[in-house]
């Protein structure tokens, strides 16, 4: 069979892994392929950068247009990162009729629509698995073994920056500024952490997720989101004593025609499988409705976790390019959208020490005006007021929330949480 060859864009921490697992999986690489997969050409910043031993020196270079134009290579792997020049790149490959993989789901949330329709218009195939979960081979399943399935729900923990935080929370009862800074030090979170801890990243990751299984191209920006900033020692403890564990969860869920979709920090029960998910581990829950409950649970992230799913995605495409098989993309079911509003959800409101003890009376007043029934409310031994609410539409709850900003009473909402699982 022919040797194929590929053209790597970035080898920064996933593209290294990916060079090792190539080192380690050779033979098992190119049997699975059924040909000869060659990593040709590396592009980087920087050649005098210090390499892993492993590299080899002579396959580096600059310039991006040594594999773009590259008649000989049949695929480019973009791990670079960030929106632009990968775009570009993405784009010119796709163009000059290169199969391409990418990890990288800001491409993927912002531009997927249009990547994917130039890779179709070109009869070239454009895989992303990496993009969500790490390592975690969810979206090969959504386009594959759960095609026969009706997806009635995806629940995912796919952010391994912001659960590893959170555990480290609940575990230690330690503040979020203080866990935030261990994490970084540890290396398992940025230096600018925004898009990880105010839910973009996840946000990202779900628009990916519903592209694949509902065929939909959902503006991540969109999503309704909330990080964890918020989340404090009484959020924590009233969780641990109601027996709920916090994380912070991307949700598209389908009901008819209408798909709710939302990245909130959550109550999960702690006996729920998505509860046990912890530190810098993903999980995916994916309802169909032929096969069930199905839990994907892994390593989101690191080099070889990563590189596992990009090199998948290599092997699956020499797979097609030898059996000369139909695209392996799915499109999915255009479903039409409303956003987040339609479902009914219980939720967690937490607000601040009033200074007058009336303000609570004015508060549950104002709830009930919005058809917002309370399960139950308490007072913290520090004055706060807790509001578990009965299911209600999120629609309501957000006018209310925004009558009872403009009553300004002498307290605030400190966080709002979705009580997951019911
Ligand atoms: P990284 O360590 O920052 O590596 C980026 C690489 O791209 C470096 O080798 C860098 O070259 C090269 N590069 C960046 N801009 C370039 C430019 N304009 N021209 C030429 N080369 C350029 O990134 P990473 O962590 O491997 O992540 C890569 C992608 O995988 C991202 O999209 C990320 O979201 C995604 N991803 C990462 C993980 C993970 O665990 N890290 C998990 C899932 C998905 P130099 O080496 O010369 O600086």
């Amino acid at each position: 069979m022919k040797e194929l060859r590929i053209g790597m864009l970035g080898l920064g921490n996933v593209g290294t892994g990916v060079c090792n697992i190539f080192n380690m999986n050779k033979s098992i690489i190119n049997s699975n392929a059924g040909s000869p997969l060659t990593l040709s050409k590396i592009l980087v910043n920087n050649k005098n950068k210090k390499r892993a031993d492993a590299i080899d020196e002579k396959i580096l270079t600059e310039k991006a247009s040594d594999i773009l134009e590259d008649s000989n290579i049949d695929m480019v792997v973009e791990l670079m990162g960030g929106l632009s020049p990968a775009y570009e790149y993405i784009k010119q490959a796709l163009m000059n009729k290169k199969h391409v993989v990418t990890a990288n789901k800001a491409i993927m949330a912002t531009y997927g629509a249009e990547l994917l329709s130039l890779a179709k218009e070109n009869n070239v195939l454009l895989k992303y698995e990496a993009s969500v979960g790490g390592g975690i081979p969810v979206l090969t399943s959504l386009s594959g073994a759960l095609l026969g399935n009706e997806i009635e729900e995806i629940a995912g923990i796919i952010n391994g920056t912001t659960n590893y935080i959170l555990t480290q929370m609940i575990e230690s009862g330690a503040s979020y500024a203080s866990v935030l800074k261990d994490a970084q030090d540890l290396g398992f979170a940025e230096a600018d952490p925004t898009s990880d801890v105010e839910g973009e990243d996840v946000a990202y990751k779900l628009g990916v997720l519903s592209k694949i299984a509902y065929g939909i191209d959902l503006d991540p920006t969109k999503i309704p989101r909330q990080g964890i900033t918020k989340i404090g020692p009484t959020d924590i403890e009233f969780s641990k004593e109601h027996g709920y564990k916090i994380k912070l969860l991307g949700v598209v869920k389908k009901k008819k025609d209408t798909l709710e979709f939302f990245v909130q920090p959550s109550f999960v029960p702690k006996d729920h499988l998505l509860a046990s998910v912890n530190n810098e581990f993903n999980a995916v829950l994916v309802k169909g409705n032929a096969v069930g409950d199905l839990m994907y649970y892994g390593k989101g992230a690191g080099p070889l976790p990563t590189g596992s799913a990009v090199v998948g995605d290599l092997i699956l495409i020499g797979q097609h390019i030898n059996t000369h098989a139909n695209n392996l993309d799915i499109q999915g079911t255009n479903a039409s959208l409303k956003l987040m509003g339609e479902l009914e959800n219980k939720y967690y409101l937490r607000f601040s020490q009033p200074a007058h003890p009336e303000t609570r009376e004015k508060l549950v007043h104002l709830l009930e005006k919005w058809h917002i029934t309370l399960e139950n409310s308490e007072i913290t031994p520090e004055g706060e007021l807790i509001f578990l609410t009965e299911c209600v539409k999120k629609v309501n709850l957000d006018q209310c929330i925004q009558a009872i900003k403009t009553e300004n009473l002498d307290c605030n909402l400190e966080n709002l949480m979705l009580i997951y699982g019911n």
